[in-house]
C-alpha cells in the first residue's frame, strides 16, 4: 500500500494533481498553501554549483593500510592494519553541472577520510601538478577555462592567452594535451594529492610527502575523437561508468603509495619541492606504498551525499600538516570559505561531511539551519571556569607550523620592559584618576559585580583588582562584601 502524500510538516495533502481555484476556471488561489509549498522547495532545489569542478560523481569506500609507515607518521589512519571509512568525489575542472564528463580537462580527486581524530580530506586531482603556482592567479586562471563574459562562449584563445602568458602552466599543459587528458572512465585514472605536505611521526620528526593513489585498473584514455562522439551520445559516461561498476560489485581499487623527503632535504633538492608544477622524479624519492583504497557502496542520494560533500585542505588530522606550497596554502583557506557560500555556514552537520567517530566538542553556534547544538551546561566561550572543551596542544595537528625560515609559531607578544597585563591599568587608576573619578570607578565595579558573579569567579575578581591596585581592589572587595551582606545574602555557590 503506498503512503499517504503530506506536507513538509507531514500533514495529509488534498490533491498531488488539481491546484485550488476560484470555480473551475477561476484563478488558483494563494491560499493552496500545498502548491505554493510544491513551487517554491521546486524554485529552490539548486545550490549554487561550484565555481570550479562542478561536474563529478562520487562514491563511499574503504582505505586499508597494508605497510608500516609509522616512521613518517603518527596518523592513525596510516597506522599498520588501520581501516577508514572514505568519500571519494571525482570531477571535471571547468564544465559546468551538465557538462560532458568527456571533455578534456584536468579530473579532480578529492578523497575524505573519516578518522577517528576527525575528518581528513585530501583535496587532489588525476594530476601531479597544476598550471599555476600562487594562488592570486587562480581566480584569473579559472576564469580563461570557463566562459566569455559576453556571448557566454568557451574560448580556446582566451585559455591558450593565459597558458601562454604563464610559462609555469607548460608542465600541466603537457600533461592534459596528452593521452591522459581525457581518461577513459574515474576508474582508469590515477589520483595524486599533487601538493606537498607534512607528515610527522611520534617523535616529532616532520617529513614532506606527496601522495599517489595508482589505479589497480591501469590506466585507460580516450583518444579525442572517441571522447567527442560520447560527449555527444553520453554526456554523463564517468558517473554511470562509476555508478554500475559498484553497483555490479566490481568495486575499483587503487594502491596507495606516497614519496617521502626528509625536511633537510628540500632546500638543496633540484626542483622546488613546494613548486605545484614539479613533480619529485620518482628516481630520486621513489613510491612508497601504504595501502589499498577501494570504492564499495555508491551514493544513497546523489545530492544529499555528493552534491553537499564538502571536501577542504583545511582538514587535517594529527601526524598531517601543511607546506610552504602556495597554492595549498591559498586552498586551506578557500575550500572552506566556498562551503560556507554554497552549502551554508552549518555544512559540517551534513552526513557525508560529518565527523564519524571524533568527538565534536566546538563552540561554534547557531548560524542558518543549526540543528547541532551543545549541552546547555557547555560555556559559549573559551577560557571558562565551567568545564567546557579546551585546546589540546599536544595532541592537534600541529601541522600549520614549521621551524625554517620563515619559522612559523603561535606566540603571543614579545614582552617589552614595562609590559604587563596590569601595569598600564593601574598607572590608570593611580596617577591619572581624581578621586572622586576613582571612587565612581570603585562603585561602578561594585555594582557590577553585585549584579550576579559568583564563586570562582568572584575571588577572581578581587584579586584582578589588586593586582591593578592594591588599595582600588581592596575597596571592591570590602564593597561587595557588603553589599552581599547588606543584601541579607551570601555569594551563590560555584556553578559547574
Ligand atoms: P619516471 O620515469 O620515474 O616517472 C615517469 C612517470 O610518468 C611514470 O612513473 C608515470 O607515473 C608517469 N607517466 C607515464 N606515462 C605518462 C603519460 N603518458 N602522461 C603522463 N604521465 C605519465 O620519471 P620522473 O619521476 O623523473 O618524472 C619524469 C616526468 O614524468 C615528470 O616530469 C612528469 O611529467 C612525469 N610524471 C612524474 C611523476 C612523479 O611523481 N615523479 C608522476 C607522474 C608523471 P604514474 O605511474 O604516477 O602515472
Amino acid at each position: 500500500m503506498t503512503k499517504p502524500t503530506t506536507t513538509n510538516t507531514g500533514t495529509p495533502v488534498e490533491s498531488d494533481d488539481e491546484s485550488l481555484t476560484a470555480g473551475t476556471q477561476g484563478p488558483i488561489l494563494l491560499h493552496d498553501h500545498y502548491l505554493i509549498e510544491k513551487l517554491a522547495q521546486f524554485n529552490r532545489e539548486r545550490i549554487p554549483e561550484r565555481i570550479v569542478h562542478a561536474k563529478g560523481a562520487g562514491a563511499y569506500g574503504e582505505l586499508v593500510v597494508t605497510n608500516d609507515v609509522s616512521q613518517y607518521t603518527k596518523a592513525k589512519l596510516f597506522q599498520p592494519g588501520a581501516r577508514t571509512e572514505s568519500l571519494v568525489r571525482f570531477s571535471t575542472v571547468a564544465g559546468e553541472q551538465g557538462s560532458p564528463d568527456t571533455w578534456r580537462d584536468p579530473r579532480g580527486f578529492a578523497v575524505k577520510f573519516y578518522t577517528e581524530d576527525g575528518n581528513y580530506d585530501l583535496v587532489g586531482n588525476n594530476t601531479p601538478i597544476f598550471f599555476i603556482k600562487d594562488p592570486i592567479k587562480f581566480p584569473d586562471f579559472i576564469r580563461s577555462q570557463k566562459r566569455l563574459p559576453g556571448n557566454g562562449l568557451r574560448d580556446h584563445n582566451m585559455q591558450w592567452d593565459f597558458w601562454t602568458l604563464r610559462p609555469e602552466t607548460a608542465h600541466q599543459v603537457t600533461w592534459l594535451m596528452g593521452d591522459r587528458g581525457i581518461p577513459k572512465t574515474y576508474r582508469h585514472m590515477n589520483g595524486y594529492g599533487s601538493h606537498t605536505y607534512q607528515w610527522i611521526n611520534a617523535a616529532g620528526e616532520r617529513f614532506w610527502v606527496k601522495y599517489h593513489f595508482k589505479t589497480d585498473q591501469g590506466i585507460e584514455f580516450l583518444t579525442q575523437v572517441e571522447a567527442d562522439r560520447i560527449a555527444g551520445a553520453d554526456a554523463d559516461y564517468h558517473r554511470k561508468d562509476l555508478w554500475e561498476a559498484i553497483e555490479r560489485g566490481e568495486f575499483p581499487s587503487w594502491t596507495v603509495y606516497v614519496q617521502v623527503m626528509p625536511v633537510t632535504e628540500a632546500e638543496g633538492y633540484r626542483f622546488n619541492p613546494f613548486d605545484l608544477t614539479k613533480v619529485w622524479s620518482h628516481k630520486d624519492y621513489p613510491l612508497i606504498e601504504v595501502g589499498k583504497w577501494t570504492l564499495n557502496r555508491n551514493p544513497a542520494n546523489y545530492f544529499v551525499d555528493i552534491e553537499q560533500a564538502a571536501f577542504e585542505p583545511s582538514n587535517v588530522v594529527p601526524g598531517i600538516g601543511f607546506s610552504p606550497d602556495k597554492m595549498l596554502l591559498g586552498r586551506v583557506f578557500a575550500y572552506a570559505d566556498a562551503h560556507r557560500y554554497r552549502i551554508g555556514t552549518n555544512y559540517a552537520q551534513l552526513p557525508p561531511n560529518q565527523a564519524r567517530a571524533a568527538e565534536v566538542n566546538s563552540y561554534s553556534k547557531e548560524g542558518a539551519m543549526r540543528y547541532h547544538y551543545n549541552d546547555p551546561s557547555v560555556p559559549v566561550y573559551a577560557p571558562n571556569s565551567f568545564g567546557g572543551p579546551h585546546a589540546e596542544p599536544e595532541r592537534a595537528p600541529d601541522g600549520g607550523i614549521w621551524d625554517f625560515d620563515p619559522v612559523i609559531v603561535r606566540a603571543g607578544y614579545v614582552p617589552h620592559a614595562e609590559d604587563g597585563d596590569f601595569t598600564q591599568a593601574g598607572t590608570l587608576v593611580r596617577e591619572v584618576l581624581n578621586d572622586d573619578q576613582r571612587d565612581r570607578l570603585v562603585d561602578n565595579i561594585v555594582g557590577h559585580v553585585l549584579g550576579g558573579v559568583r564563586e570562582p569567579v568572584l575571588s577572581r575578581v578581587f584579586e584582578y583588582w589588586k593586582n591593578v591596585d592594591a588599595d582600588l581592589g581592596k575597596r571592591v572587595e570590602e564593597g561587595v562584601r557588603a553589599g552581599l551582606n547588606g543584601n541579607g545574602s551570601t555569594p551563590p555557590p560555584a556553578q559547574g
